[in-house]
Order: C-alpha cells, then structure tokens, then sequence
C-alpha cells in the first residue's frame, strides 16, 4: 500500500501542540488511527526530553509483537538497543525545533523514521516518532539493483558495472599519477561451437563453469565481468604493466584442465586481449575497445594465445573499419571493375579464356587490386555480395561480346572465395546469373582455391558437383601451395588445375621447382584433368612448359589483366 508520511502523520490527526484533544481516547479520529496501525507495518510513540517513552502504538510489527504496553515508561535506549545511536543524533536534530527524517535498525530490521517535534502531557518538550518497516522494500530495492548491475548466467558484474569500475579506475589514475592498472578481455575460443552442438543451456553452463574457474585466480581489488561469450578484467594496483601478462598466463593455465558444462567435458581456451589503462583515457569504453582490439588481433594470428594493445593496432583498425566503409559504400556505387586476363592454349597459341579479375577504382587511391581490399572483404562477409557481382558482371560481359559480334568467344574464368562456396544457394545464385544473360553454362569456368577446396573437401565436393551438374568448369586455382590429399583430388568433380605461379617465379635458380611442375603436369593428365600453368613471364617460361606438355597458359608474357576495351580488341584481334 503506498503510504507517505504526509499521509500518516494525516491520518495521526496531527493537531498544535498543547492541543487539549489530544489525549481524548473516545476521539472519532483516534479510532481510526488505531484501526489503521493495527494494519500497517508501523510504530509511533512519542517520548518526552528525557528520551522515556511516554506512549506507544504499534501495527503489524513483528519487532514489538504484544510488547508496546510494557515499553511505556522504559527509555528509547533500552527499546532501541544497538539502533539508538543513530536514533539519539535525529532526536538531538529534533530538539532544535526541525521535523527529522532518517534510517533505523531496530531489532534486525530496517525502518524509515520521522520525528516530529512534539509537546509532552504535561507541556514539557517532547517528540513524536512514526517508523515504517522497510525491509522487504529494501531487499526488493536491492535485489532490483543487483540484476541491473550482474549478468543472471555468471552472476558476475555486467558490462555497466564493470565501466563504471573503470570509469573510477581511470579517476583514480587522474589523482595518483602512481596507480597502475589495465584490462583484459578474454573471448572462449570455441564458444559457439559449444552453443551450436550442445545447446545455449549447455553453452551457459560453460560461462559458469568458466566464471567459477576464473573467480579464484582473481585478487579482491579486481573485477571479473562478464559479457556474451567474453570476460573481462579490470586489473587494479599493477607493480608494473608486465603484470598484466602474468595475470593473462595465470587465466590460461587455470582453464588449461577442463571444465565440465552439464556433464560434458569441454576444453575452454581463451584468447586475450591485453590493454594498459591510464589517465590518458577520456572514457572506460575506449579502453574496452582496446583491449578488445589486441584479443581480435590475437585470435586471428593465434587463437589461444594473449596479446598487447599497442598504438599501431589502433591506426590499423581505424584504417580497416574506414576500407570497410569505403568498400560497402563502392559496392553500392558501382565502383567495382573487372578486368580480363587472357589465357592460351599452349599448342595453338590462341586464347581460350579470360579470367576476370577484380578491380576497385576507388574515388581516391585509384585502381586497388584485390589484396588491398579481399582480405578485408573475406573477413567481413562482403565477398558475398561482390562475388556475387563478379559472376553477374562476368556474364553481362560475355553477352556484350556476343551481341557485339564476336564469334569465337572464350571461356570466362571467375574465381569463387571460401565463403561463397559455404552459402547453401550458390548454385541456383549461378544459375541465375547465367539465365539473366541467356548463357548455356559451358561458357563459365569457376576457379576455387586448393586450400579452400581441401579445408572441407567433402563438404565442399557437393557444391561443385551442383556446379558441374549446370555444364559449368571447375577448377583447382593456386595448385601446390595447399595440403592436397591425393585420394580427395582423385574424387573430386573437377576439370582443370592451375599450377600456382610460384612454381615459375625464381625458376631459374631452382631447377627442383621444374620438377614439380613437371609431376604437377604429369599427375594432372594422369588423373584427367585439364593442366594451366599461371604467371608465365618469359619466353624460357613457355619454352619449358610447352616442353612439358601444360594444355594451357597465362602470364604477363602474353598479357596482364586489361579492361575490357582492351579485352574486346584482343578478342577481335
Ligand atoms: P589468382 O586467381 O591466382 O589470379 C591470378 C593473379 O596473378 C592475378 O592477380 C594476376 O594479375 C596475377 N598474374 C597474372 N599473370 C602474372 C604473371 O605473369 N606474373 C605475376 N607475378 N602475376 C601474374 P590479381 O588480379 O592481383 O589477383 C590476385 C588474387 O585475388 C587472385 O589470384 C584471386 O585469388 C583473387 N581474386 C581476384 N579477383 C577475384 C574475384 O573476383 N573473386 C575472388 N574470390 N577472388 C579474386
Ligand atoms: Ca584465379
Ligand atoms: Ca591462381
């Protein structure tokens, strides 16, 4: 029942003092105030200047229970015990005239008290308390508290709590140019995973269990916080910023045995991401994204392991969210090209194919190849759609050809990445690439790198055989650089292999690398397949090859990759 004070001290029939009335117990008012308490989680009593309870009424107080009588007459000391002392300084407040309002711990309970001044029977000073129980209210208040400032799976701080400890720590540095300390995020390596085959219960009760690991290994001044699928760590009072590694190392070794999620064992390693605070920071979540920055550079380099934060790796992920930016923005804007590198049959000498190779001219930098943006591009997802660009243009310029009149036309060659290869709808996004130009689908050849092929050959064999199925080339682009087992390589649905350029770069002073190539060749015809040799540059390049019996050939020897202008002039040339 929401009841304020103005509200009880109303319903006390409050009167001036030395009001007559004021005692009459045959009063209407009194009646009701009596019913009222007996309700109400209340207490009033007044006191005269002596502090001696002189009269005292109690409601649904488990505190009193029956007892109010018998405590007329007894000093407020005895009654209050332990809450008197802070009881005695608002009734010495009181004494100066001012109504007091304050807190009191009475028998193991918590109330909300308000003095009144108040005259006693015989006109003498005096007082009137009224106490509230608010126990409930404050275990409510704060339990309430608690939820917004604790994560409910871990019950560690949440991401709130833990910026506001920073946000005191970086405060703290302001003041005492002496006191060091840092941060370090802790991401669980295969969290997802775990999520994905176990169950988000199970993958909560991995953060328990890693919660729980990590607590122990923690100094009281500290705080361990959790958010998602990472930790974080405010490390405080630091001897020196090398501490901090030894922090990290003492984290890794205590997840090194491992921890059980709903009777599963699971190996829960963490990448760290280590950052130094200091006063320098204008706010706790810049630190955060620090930290957060160096433990992103340590997965992609070495998952496991920890790494520091330093000012280069800021610049570098400022650089990389702008082409980010820039590269969503140049998509949109059409500011992707491809242009067309012509590849040659080795016997006659005429051009077979065309690879499409692609091309951003960026507003500013110019024309970018494509280890200036596809690595980027690979990471963030949005190889998806360019991919998905390149096969459309790649078509668009086949058709052009056509209706521009070229007769013989050549292959066009597209690369795929890993990640176009793992969408489900590849080969219907091929199929309609093709039907919107009115191609047959000989007229592709898609490239696929080795390494990706081999990562997940089986899963990947069922995309290319979908690939095969619409009459389109496959081919093993970069071959010899990746891990190929021979007995996938013999199942796979391919048509052709590319020997990666390396092989003939520096051939010269590496005759063991002609011997490569030549197996490559040979392995190549034996298992059927269709053989390119890429990054011919010198006549004694081709010389070699032809000599071998490669099908077929690219490089700069016979072109670089060239608009398609250029492109069309070959092609009529
Ligand atoms: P790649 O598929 O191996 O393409 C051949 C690369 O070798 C091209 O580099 C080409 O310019 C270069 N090259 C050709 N002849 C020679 C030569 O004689 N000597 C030397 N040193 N290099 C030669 P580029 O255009 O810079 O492309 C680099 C890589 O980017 C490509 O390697 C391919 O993996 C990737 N890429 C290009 N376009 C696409 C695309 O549309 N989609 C995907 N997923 N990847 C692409
Ligand atoms: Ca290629
Ligand atoms: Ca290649």
């Amino acid at each position: 029942m929401p009841l304020g004070w103005d509200t009880l001290i109303g319903l006390l029939g409050r009167r001036p003092p030395g009001d007559e009335r004021r005692s009459s117990a045959a009063d209407g008012p009194e009646i009701a105030l009596q019913a009222a308490l007996a309700h109400l989680p209340v207490a009033v009593w007044s006191t005269d200047d002596t502090l001696r309870i002189t009269s005292f009424r109690a409601g649904a107080l488990p505190p009193v229970h029956g007892s109010a009588a018998a405590l007329v007459g007894h000093g407020l000391q005895e009654m209050l015990g332990m809450g008197f002392v802070t009881a005695a300084d608002a009734y010495q407040r009181a004494a100066e005239g001012e109504p007091v309002d304050f807190e009191l711990l009475w028998r193991g309970r918590l109330f909300k008290a308000h003095i009144e001044p108040w005259p006693a029977a015989d006109a003498r000073p005096g007082a009137l308390t009224v106490v509230f129980d608010i126990t409930e209210r404050r275990h409510a208040e704060e339990q309430l508290r608690h939820a917004a400032l604790h994560d409910p799976v871990t019950g560690l701080p949440n991401r709130t709590l833990f910026l506001d400890r920073v946000r005191q720590s970086i405060a703290r540095s302001r003041r005492n140019p002496e006191h060091l300390f840092g941060l370090l995020v802790l991401d669980l390596d295969r969290f997802k995973g775990v999520n994905d085959s176990l169950g988000p219960l199970a993958g909560d009760a991995l953060l328990a269990a890693v919660a729980r690991r990590l607590t122990p290994c923690m100094r009281p001044q500290d705080t361990l916080a959790h958010m998602g699928s990472q930790f974080s760590v405010l490390v405080e009072d630091l001897e020196e910023p090398s501490d901090l590694v030894r922090v990290a190392e003492r984290f890794q070794a205590a997840l090194a045995r491992p921890v059980s999620a709903r009777g599963e064992e699971v190996f829960a390693s963490v990448t760290i991401g280590i950052a130094q605070g200091s006063s320098a920071y204008t706010a706790p979540e810049a630190l955060l994204r620090d930290a957060h920055t160096a433990m992103h550079r340590a997965k992609a380099r070495f998952p496991g392991a920890f790494q520091v934060f330093d000012e280069g790796m800021h610049a570098r992920a400022v650089g990389r969210l702008r082409l980010e930016t820039e590269m969503r923005r140049g998509v949109e804007r059409g500011e992707f090209r491809l242009h067309y590198q012509p590849i040659v049959s080795l016997r006659t000498k005429k051009l077979t194919a065309f690879e499409g190779l692609l091309r951003w001219q960026h507003p500013q930098r110019g024309l970018l190849a494509p280890d200036d943006f596809l690595p980027l591009a690979e990471e963030t997802g949005l190889i998806v759609p360019l991919g998905q660009w390149v096969l459309e243009e790649g078509c668009r310029q086949i058709r052009a050809w056509r209706e521009g009149g070229i007769s013989t036309l050549p292959t066009m060659s597209l690369n795929l990445s890993g990640r176009q290869l793992s969408e489900c709808d590849l080969v219907a996004d091929v199929r309609r690439a093709l039907d919107a130009e009115g191609l047959a689908g000989r007229a592709l050849d898609l490239e696929v790198t080795e390494n990706v092929i081999m990562e997940d050959a089986d899963s990947t064999r069922g995309c290319l055989a979908g690939l095969r199925d619409l009459d389109l080339g496959v081919s093993i682009d970069d071959f010899g650089t990746g891990h190929s087992s021979l007995s996938h390589l013999d199942r796979l649905p391919v048509d052709t292999l590319k020997i990666d350029r390396s092989f003939l770069q520096g051939q010269d002073g590496h005759p063991h690398k002609a011997e490569i190539v030549r197996t490559i060749v040979t392995l190549g015809h034996d298992l059927g397949l269709e053989v390119i040799a890429e990054g011919i540059e010198t006549p004694a390049h081709l010389a070699a090859l032809t000599e071998m019996g490669c099908d077929q050939g690219q490089g700069y020897l016979f072109s670089p990759p060239v608009d398609a202008e250029a492109a069309r002039a070959m092609l009529e040339g």
